[in-house]
């Protein structure tokens, strides 16, 4: 439910209501807009009667959410969510790229990878050291190693860096990384998200391989509700009947996510299509439907990258990209604009 408020109410009565509803068991959340302030309650609200709120000289309005998910929803937060890691703002019109290899090899590669993919635009680096491989016999990452190198590289390059979260007894190792990521293949692994959202960090969540956008935000619901506001969205390509890409890019993902929720919405094209020449085409795509940023893996040699070498770009296709990403920028939808 929400209660959308009068301009300038009264401090008295609204502190009033709120201890009231405070007493009823229901968690508030403020959200200050341009012109209104909206107090989403959480919790079972059932037992509220509407016509009660509604008839208080400083209620707006009140409306009830169907939506499952209420931190998360767009009616709760009609502001886009603005997260900043050193000194990048990502959402709330802003356009951010990450970027990086699949997997973190050498101290050489992550180092170079990073200083050629932020000359060429890129504002946050990524690199995996817990790889989530789908045989066992495939590079797995280097670990606790791999991560030393990421923050190497970020503390000589400047950059903030997202690194993927597969274990939770690995979280402490993860002090020094800007954004934690989830990849799709936990992005319902409930007990992770519940302790991710009892930590300050902001986290990539990936879509799942085979989830729904609305179980999508459920999940981002998981780490809100313990407190960790900060949650950004990647749609990574879904399973479908599809083989000639690796996954099925769901562009309209991207709008539709956009309506339901004010969390940032980036793309990642390099999964959704494991082809390098197809990165290009779905990432211009994903800008004009009014993504708040791509994730993009690029290596300095992609033919001999430990993983994920086919859809990996060169430091050069990813420099042109970028140009052109630009230039569609200026034409890209935009939600706010629209709403
Ligand atoms: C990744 O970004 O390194 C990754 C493994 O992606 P996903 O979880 O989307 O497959
Ligand atoms: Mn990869």
């Amino acid at each position: 439910m929400i209660i959308v408020l009068r301009e300038n109410t009264d401090k008295g009565k609204l502190e009033n209501l709120t201890n009231w509803l405070t007493s009823q068991g229901l968690k508030l959340h403020f959200s200050e807009g341009l012109h209104s302030t909206i107090l989403g309650l959480v919790g079972d609200t059932t037992a509220i009667d509407i016509d009660l709120l509604k008839a208080l000289d400083i209620v707006e309005d009140v409306k009830r959410i169907q939506e499952p998910y209420k931190n998360a929803n767009r009616k709760f937060h009609p502001a886009d969510t603005v997260i900043e890691v050193g000194g990048v703002k990502i959402g709330g019109g802003t356009f951010q790229i990450i970027a990086g290899p699949c997997s973190i090899e050498t101290q050489e590669q992550i180092t170079s990878v990073a200083q050629s993919v932020k000359d060429a635009g890129a504002s946050i680096l990524r690199g995996g050291a817990f790889k989530p491989r789908t045989s066992p016999y495939s590079f797995q990452g280097l670990g606790a190693q791999g991560l030393d190198l990421l923050i190497a590289a970020k503390e000589k390059t400047g950059m903030p860096v997202v690194t993927e979260i597969m274990n939770l007894e690995r979280l402490p190792l993860f002090d020094k990384v800007d954004i934690i990521q989830v990849g799709a293949r936990n992005m319902q692994n409930f007990d992770l998200l519940k302790e991710l959202g009892k930590t300050r960090k902001p986290i990539l969540l990936k879509r799942g391989l085979a989830n729904t956008l609305e179980e999508f935000i459920m999940s981002a619901e998981y780490i809100m509700a313990g407190g960790n506001e900060q949650v950004i969205l990647c749609e990574r390509g879904i399973r479908t009947f599809e083989t000639a890409t690796r996954n099925t890019l769901d562009l309209s993902a991207i709008p539709v996510l956009k309506k339901m929720t004010h969390l940032p919405v980036f793309v990642d094209p390099s999964h959704a299509t494991g082809v390098a020449s197809l990165v290009a085409p779905m990432a211009l795509a994903a800008t004009a439907a009014g993504a708040d940023g791509l994730m993009i893996e690029v290596h300095n040699d992609p033919p001999h990258a430990w993983c994920d070498g086919a859809q990996s770009l060169t430091p050069q296709a990813f420099a042109d990209l970028v140009k052109a990403v630009q230039g569609i920028r200026p034409f890209a939808y935009s939600y706010q604009k629209e709403a």
